[in-house]
Order: C-alpha cells, then structure tokens, then sequence
C-alpha cells in the first residue's frame, strides 16, 4: 500500500465519534478500555465465543455445556419450593431439558405455554429429574425469527456503561467500514516464513469466527490470527525500545576514564571481596563509563547479591573523574538506606554525599539544591525529587536508578533527559531485583544491555520456608516469642492496613493489637503505608536497633530494607501474594549469620494454583526460577501483589503466553529496519499511540 492510500485509510477510520451512536460520553468510557480511535476496537478482541450457530439436540448435551437448544414446550409450572419457581419443560424428541426460572412475569409465563416452540441458550445443568437450564436467554420462535448466527458470537470485555450488545454492535460497524482496507502494516514478505494470516482476515476472524473454529485453541490465546496481533503489537515495542537505543547511540555523554585510587580504596576497604560476578559487572560499567555515548545498562540480581556496591563503586568511578552521581530509589525508606550506606561507605573517604527526598523542609531542600549546584554535592541520593523541575546540577555524569521495575519504561526514559548539558547526556545503570528470562529481557528491555549478578555472595545461609494454614496462628506466635527472647527479630506481614467488608484478609491494625495483647515482655510496632513518612522511618530505626523486636507491616517493607538481626518473616495470606512479592518478602530475613524462617501463612481452602506457587517458594531460593514460574503461575486469584514489572501493558499480546514469537520478532525487527525503516513508524503508533511514543519523551 502506499503511504496516500494507508493516510486515507487510516483517516477513514480515525474518530470514534464519526460512528454511529458514539458521542463524547461513549467515546470516554470506550477510553477507559484503551480504545481511542476507531481503528482501536478492532483490537478490542472477545475474552471468548458462544456457539449460537447451530441447535443441539437436547439427548447430546453434556452437564456443563453452553449450548443452543430448541424444542416444543410440553408443561410450564409454578411451584414454590422455597422460592416461587417457574419451570418449563421442552422436549426436542432426543430427549426434554426444564427451563427454571425465580424471576419471570405473568406475560412470561403464558407465552411459554404448551405447544410454542422456544429456542434458549445457556449453561445445561444437572437437575432432580434430568437436565436444567437456570434463567436461560430464550426466544420463542415462529417463521420469521428462525434464523440462526452465522458465526460464532464474540463475547468482549466490558467495562461500566458499553455493554456487551454495544460494543459488539460498534466492532462490526468499524469492521464492515474497513473492509478490505485496513492496512497492512507489516511489508510483504515479512512474514512469509511463518503460518500467520494477514492482518485483515486476523481481525475478521477473531471477531466473527467462522462455526467450525477452534474455541480451545481460541481460548488459549493459540490460534495463528491470535499469534498475528500479539506478533504485531510485540513487535511494535521492540521497535520503539531499539528506536530509543539507536537514538541514545547517537546522543553524546561525558568519557569518564578511570581514575585510579578511589575505586579501589573502597573495595578494599569493604571487609569482604566482591563475588566473581559483582568484579566482572563492575568492570564492565566501568567500560562504559569510559565511553563518549551514554551507558544504559540494566543490572538484574537476586535479593541480596550485592548490587548496591557494585553501584557504589561506579558512583565512586564517576567522582573520581570529576563528575557527579546521583542514585534514586523508588520509595522514602529504601533511598534512606542508601543514604546511610553510602554515606558510611563514602564519608572515610572524603566523598560528599548529599540527601533529597520530596519530604525534604524549604530549608535543608534549598541547602541541597545549593551544594548539587554548585558542585560540591559529589554524590546524592534520594527518591523522585531528585529529578524535579529547578533541580540543577553542576556536572551529573551517572545516573543510577535502583529496583526499576517499580518505575514504568516513562520514568525510566525521562530521566535521560534530565541532567542534559550542552547536549550531553549522563550514563543510566539502572537495577532490579525482578530477574526476567534472557528472551524476555532481549526483546522487552532492547533498550538496555543487560548484565546479571547470579553469584550471591559466600556464607549466605539459605532460609527454610514453611507453609501453613492459618489456623495454626497460635503456634506461630509462641516461635516468635521464643525467638525474640533469644535477642531475635520478626516481621509479620499483612495484605491489608485496617479490617475490611469486601475482603476476607488478615490486615495490619488487628495482627497488631492482636500481638500486643499475646506477646509478652516483647516490644511490638506497626508501619504500614499510609503513615507518614517520618513516623516511618522512626518505627524502621526502632526496629533496626532493636528496640522493637516485632514489627507488623503492610507491604511497605517489601524492597530494600536491611535488619541482620530479622530471622523470622511471617506472611499473612500468602495464598494471594504473588511469586515475585512473595520472594522479595523473603528477602527481608537471612540477612545476618543466623539462621532463618519464612512462614506463608494461608486461608484454606487452597485453590490448586495457590498450592503450587507456595509449593515454588518451599522448594527454591533462586529468583531466576522464580520469576519464570511467576510468569507462568499468574492467576485470576492474584488481586494482591499485582504491580508493575517493567514491562508494558499489552491489549492483545501476553508475552508469557506469546513467549514462543520472540525470536521471530527479533529477526523480523531486524529485517524491518534494514529494509523497510519506513514501516516501523506507521506500526509503532498503530499499537503505542502517540501518548505512548517512548521515542518522543
Ligand atoms: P541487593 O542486590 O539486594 O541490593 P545489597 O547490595 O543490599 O543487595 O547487599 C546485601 C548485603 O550483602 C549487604 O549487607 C552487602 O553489604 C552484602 N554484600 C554485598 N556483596 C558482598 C560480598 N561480595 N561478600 C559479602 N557480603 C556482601
Ligand atoms: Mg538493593
């Protein structure tokens, strides 16, 4: 197609509010489901499919089924049992199936009277006398109104006000429009290699599958004109991920050479010698920063491989050739444990280490802005103020941004630009916790060079983890206090601040009174995320000094926070937590020389996907294992814990699901851009849009 026949198809089928029966109030709701043009609903695809193509006679119908049944009514009662009822009983000649109905009008009850004929769809159930369906969609026919679905009928996700008949109304209105027009982003011969259909019949398909088409393969996200979309949008991400790159290659930073003595003296002042991997990192970063284009490199490793000193030192390796470094956390309590590291690591050597964080008052806030800006700030830390407009520092050479995956691609990339000077950008590290698969990780993060710690450093004693249901409390509370007699320390963690109607979770404010009343002679805190940030840190350093020995927290504790004395980690309804959040939990204990237990405490019954994600946290330390078997663990159940993992929200694909397209998208990608660059924009604002266009920020 070429260019002026893709605009005007693209402008063919630009504005939602050029559809029929779509004003600025649908066109906000259709908002809220992603879609902002026309063209956007097409890829608004069915969650699933009815079969309304045929009528099944009613003697094959199987408990469980969703099927189309027509027959002839033989009797229609109204008994009460319990509840006023109305049944109808229909007969097809294979065999009779009863309609049940609690609520229903007189008018209801004589049309359905002996002889009509009435077609219904639903759910066939098993009753006392046979077969039943409850509430059935019905319609009594007649000559006129006999026709059946000539496809299968799309059933969409439906967000408040667009129900279902109007969106399924509002999709074939678009369809019908793009016949045959919607371009084909994709340049010819790209896909020859693969099975995949062109984008136009995808579509069509996956909104009005022919009768025979497979609903198993279609529910499981498997069929090729599934597989065509998820290929397009992951692609499309790739692309604008290596548009950044190439860009940033193209950008200039400040060589940083190595200069000798700092680096080293604080290694060797550490105590202990860098893990294998951790040296082999470092001197990687250093090369970088040796480099006239902007380092940008992502640093993936467990909990407690050591990352913050790899940091640290390439911090140091940018003081020492004269420029300054700035290292951010995600949340208030994880950047003050930086500060105080960093500053004990730093101070003997003579580096200016500077705090911002937005709770900062106007005056120590206006002291701090001074020393970034005129240079005498070597180094400083702190959260997202530290990226805030009117924030100038002298020489900003490293960038350094830890547990990125709390931060979205946006912020990630924003930071690129600040600290530009005569166009000169600062290098990025950023690092995580959240160990993403290498495929994954090539595709979603092609932006970054990526360097992994797996090495954890020597000594590190594993922690024993038990589950168990929570009726068992009471046990659990005389282990903490025993425990805590012996100079030990314990978190206990709940999903939730204060009791709540709607969910049945342990939360914070009861397990806190609950432990006051039941410890005794032990010291108890509670810190949860709604308390303010110096109230907080207070608890944090209560905890950490010892004189509190057990703390209840929310979730708030979950990265970062270093207490070696915390050998006891008890979770509350583990059962909703997810892998990942589970792991970094964990994390928290086994952080000194002595031994550690996690509890997963659960509500049973244990759905089979919740058994099997805490049967994953027994039997494995490894967060490599359990990032994959989170991938492949997510589950409706999930409501907690859901939170951002770096990467992109997908409409269609799911790049666990679609993780076999992966390598077939790197070497399309490549082709494109060789080949075709000129596609690569039209595809990227097909499925980003322009608020998404990483490219621009
Ligand atoms: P994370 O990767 O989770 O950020 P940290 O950098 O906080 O891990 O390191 C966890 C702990 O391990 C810290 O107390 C740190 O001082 C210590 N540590 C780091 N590297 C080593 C090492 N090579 N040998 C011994 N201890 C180390
Ligand atoms: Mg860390």
């Amino acid at each position: 197609m070429t260019g002026a026949a893709r605009n005007a198809a693209a402008k063919r089928l630009s504005a939602l509010t050029d559809l029929r029966g779509v004003g600025p109030a649908l066109a906000d709701k259709l908002a809220k489901l992603g879609v902002h043009k026309a063209e956007d609903l097409l890829f608004v695809l069915p969650n699933r499919y009815e079969d309304r193509t045929r009528i099944r006679p009613i003697g094959e119908l199987g408990i469980g089924e969703r099927a189309v049944v027509e027959g002839e009514v033989e009797l229609t009662e109204v008994a009460y049992r319990g509840r006023r009822t109305m049944m109808s009983r229909i007969s097809d000649g294979t065999g009779s199936l009863t309609l049940r109905f609690f609520y229903f009008s007189n008018a209801q009850q004589q049309g359905l009277a002996r002889g009509r004929r009435v077609r219904c769809y639903g759910e066939v159930r098993k009753s006392r006398g046979g077969l039943e369906m409850v509430h059935p969609e019905y319609r009594l026919i007649n000559e006129s109104n006999a026709r059946l679905e000539e496809h299968l009928t799309p059933i969409y996700p439906t967000t408040e006000g667009v129900q279902q008949g109007r969106l399924r109304a509002l999709i074939s209105q678009v369809l019908k429009q793009c016949d045959a027009s919607l371009p084909d982003l994709l340049p010819a011969g790209l896909l020859q290699d693969s099975e995949l259909p062109a984008l136009h019949a995808a579509v069509r398909y996956l909104h009005h599958p022919p009768p025979d088409a497979s609903l198993e393969q279609l529910l499981a996200g498997t069929h090729p004109a599934q597989q065509r979309l998820a290929m397009e949008e992951i692609l499309a991400h790739h692309l604008s991920l290596r548009q950044i790159r190439q860009r940033a290659e193209r950008l200039q930073a400040n060589a940083m050479p190595p200069i000798g003595g700092l680096v080293e003296s604080f290694i060797a002042k550490l105590g202990f010698t860098l893990t294998g991997d951790q040296a082999q990192t470092l001197k990687i970063i250093r090369q970088d920063l040796g480099q006239t284009h902007p380092m940008m490199r992502l640093l993936q490793g467990d909990v407690g491989c050591g990352k913050t000193v790899v940091a640290a030192a390439a911090a140091l390796h940018a003081v020492a050739a004269g420029y300054q470094a700035a290292i951010m956390a995600p949340t208030e309590l994880l950047a003050e444990q930086h500060r105080d590291n960093i500053q004990s690591w730093f101070k003997p050597l003579g580096v200016e280490v500077v705090w911002l964080s937005g709770a900062l008052k106007a005056k120590p806030r206006r002291l701090a802005y001074e020393a970034i800006a005129s240079g005498q700030a070597q180094v400083v830390v702190g959260t997202h103020a530290l990226f805030q407009q009117g924030l100038d520092y002298k020489q900003l050479g490293l960038v350094i941004v830890d547990e990125q995956h709390r931060f979205g691609v946006h912020q990630r990339l924003s930071l690129m630009e600040k600290g530009v000077s005569d166009d000169l950008r600062p290098h990025q590290l950023v690092m995580t916790a959240t160990p993403i698969p290498r495929t994954l990780a090539m595709t979603m993060y092609a932006d970054l060079d990526v360097s992994v710690i797996r090495e954890m450093p020597p000594g590190r004693q594993s922690i024993q983890t038990v589950a168990m249901p929570d009726e068992r409390r009471p046990d659990v509370v005389a282990r903490v206090q025993a425990a805590c007699q012996e100079g030990q320390r314990a978190y206990w963690v709940c999903p939730l601040i204060e009791e709540s109607e709607a969910l049945d979770y342990q939360d914070a404010e009861s397990t806190y009174a609950m432990l006051q009343e039941a410890l005794q002679g032990l010291a108890v805190g509670l810190i949860h995320g709604r308390m303010k940030n110096d109230a907080k840190e207070a608890i944090m350093k209560d905890f950490a000094t010892g004189r509190l020995q057990v703390l209840v927290a929310t979730t708030v504790i979950e990265v970062g926070v270093d207490v070696p004395e915390a050998t006891l980690m008890i979770i509350e309804n583990s059962e909703r937590m997810g892998l990942a959040q589970l792991h970094q939990l964990r994390g928290r204990v086994g952080r000194g020389s002595q031994k550690s237990v996690c509890l997963l405490l659960y509500k049973t019954p244990l759905s089979r996907l919740a058994t099997e994600r805490l049967n994953v946290m027994r039997e494995t330390g490894d967060g490599f294992v359990i990032a994959q078997k989170d991938l492949e663990l997510r589950g409706p159940g999930e409501v907690l814990g859901k939170k951002q993992t770096g990467l992109m929200q997908m409409r269609v694909a799911d790049l666990v699901r679609d993780a076999g397209l992966l390598p077939q998208i790197q070497s399309v990608a490549q082709t494109l851009l060789l080949e075709h660059p000129e596609a690569a924009a039209p595809i990227m604002e097909r499925w980003i849009g322009e608020a998404g266009e990483y490219g621009n920020v």
